[in-house]
């Protein structure tokens, strides 16, 4: 369900059987003449609309403003948008917490944009990474007050990480395409483009591959509805793994 359209019978619900509750978290980025510059964002709230039609989850309205950086494309005239990750930080730690005063504990953000090497992290990830590690330590000391892991209560922290139950895990970030994947990580290449036109094909214009003067972008004239659905389906594979209930 979008959060947005959620009556609060139905956020209570969703608290008590735990279902997933999903930011789509990415940036607006230059991807080519022929591509639309929220194709990283998209791709994940498109991904996530097609999982939902098979599972229960909450999808939180998109953060599409993360740290595109003008590593690909100087802003002018570009379009690519840049937050550095210093500001995004503080916001994601208010938007965890506020999701955890309301009751939730199975958080994730879901991020595309540059995930090559997600374990390393890049400027967006980290800043929300640590934003959820942040939001878990502040309620926790607000909810149980200082020295609450230090309480005997807490006694079997160990056994229970070891069965992967843990505060920890109420905040996660995850790529939308996990490194097992064997589908071409790109950047606005044909993997990503095929994305796209299977996913959201108003943010593809074929008319346009010609313009294209970038390495990155050499092969996005081979893209097709077709191999985008292949990775749609590894992508979908991917999510039924990582939210779980
Ligand atoms: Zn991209």
């Amino acid at each position: 369900m979008r959060y947005e359209l959620m009556l609060p019978h139905q956020i209570r619900k969703a608290i008590a059987e735990n279902w997933p509750v999903v930011l789509p978290l990415g940036v607006l980025e230059y991807h080519g003449e022929h591509m639309a510059v929220g194709m990283d964002t998209l791709a994940v709230i498109k991904t996530l609309e097609l999982f939902e039609k098979e599972r229960d989850v909450v999808i939180l309205p998109p953060f599409y403003y993360g740290a595109a950086s003008y590593a690909v494309a100087p802003p002018e005239g570009s379009g690519s948008l840049q937050v550095g990750g210093k500001a995004l930080a503080p916001f994601g730690e208010e938007l965890f917490y506020s999701l955890l005063r309301i009751g939730f504990r199975n958080i994730h953000a879901i991020i595309h944009h540059q995930t090559e090497n997600f374990a390393a992290g890049m400027p967006t990830d980290l800043a929300f990474k640590t934003a959820g590690r942040q939001a878990i330590f502040r309620f926790l000391e607000k909810e149980r007050g200082e020295g609450w892991w230090g309480s005997e209560a807490m006694a079997d922290y160990y056994a229970e990480h070891a069965e992967g139950s843990n505060f920890f895990n109420w905040v996660q970030v995850h790529p939308l395409m996990s490194a097992a994947m064997k589908y071409p990580f790109d950047h606005a290449g044909i993997g990503e483009t095929s994305l796209m036109m299977a996913l959201c094909p108003e943010a593809v214009d074929a008319a346009h591959f010609g313009d294209n003067k970038n390495w990155y972008t050499a092969s996005a004239k081979d893209a097709s509805v077709e191999f985008g659905k292949k990775g749609v389906a590894m992508i979908l594979d991917h999510l039924r793994t990582i939210l779980g209930r």
